[in-house]
């Protein structure tokens, strides 16, 4: 059975970086689908010896937080009924934010695995930071650095858990 991990969160987290590290090989990037496939980008990951499939979602959402929190939103719904399991990247640099938020909120009521990612916890000084996003709700949270991959397989072992 191929499962399906939706990554997801607002605009500069590192979505796409994680995204990246996680596929070995990337999809064609589907944009027939007016409106709604042509913002994500579709790959194939292994962990372990089980291979999934990874979206990486708001390929194009760019921009300042009030145009696009409806974006977000449809992204995360779209995730929500899609997807096996979610990732939901935070960023330990910005904190949590009014946006971070309105995605947890969401994802709250999601009956799906949700893996709460911290992300760009590039130094051991940031894992301290990263306590505040207890208070998403979510409960525990998996620190990382997409940059470095450090954290990511601790993320995935958890991930293959949850699945
Ligand atoms: P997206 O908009 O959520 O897809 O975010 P991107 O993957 O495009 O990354 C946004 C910015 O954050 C880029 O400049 C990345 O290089 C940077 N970034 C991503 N992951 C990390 C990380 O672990 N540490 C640091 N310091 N920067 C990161
Ligand atoms: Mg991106």
């Amino acid at each position: 059975m191929n499962q399906i991990v939706a990554i997801v969160g607002r605009p500069n987290v590192g979505k796409s970086t994680l995204f990246n590290r996680l596929i070995q090989r990337r999809e064609a990037i589907v944009d027939s689908v007016a409106g709604v496939t042509r913002d994500r980008n579709y790959g194939k990951s292994e962990w372990n010896g089980r291979t999934f499939s990874v979206i990486d979602t708001g390929g194009y959402i760019k921009g300042s937080d009030d145009i696009f929190e409806g974006e977000i939103r449809k992204q995360v719904e779209l995730a929500i009924d899609e997807a096996d399991a979610i990732i939901f990247v935070t960023d330990v640099e910005e904190g949590i934010t009014p946006m971070d938020e309105t995605v947890a909120s969401l994802l709250r009521k999601v009956q799906k695995p949700v893996l709460l990612a911290v992300n760009k916890v590039d130094n051991s000084m940031r894992e301290k930071d990263a306590i505040e996003f207890y208070n998403l709700g979510l409960g525990e949270y998996y620190t990382l650095s997409s940059t470095s991959g450090s954290g990511t397989g601790d993320l995935l072992d958890a991930l293959m858990q949850a699945l």
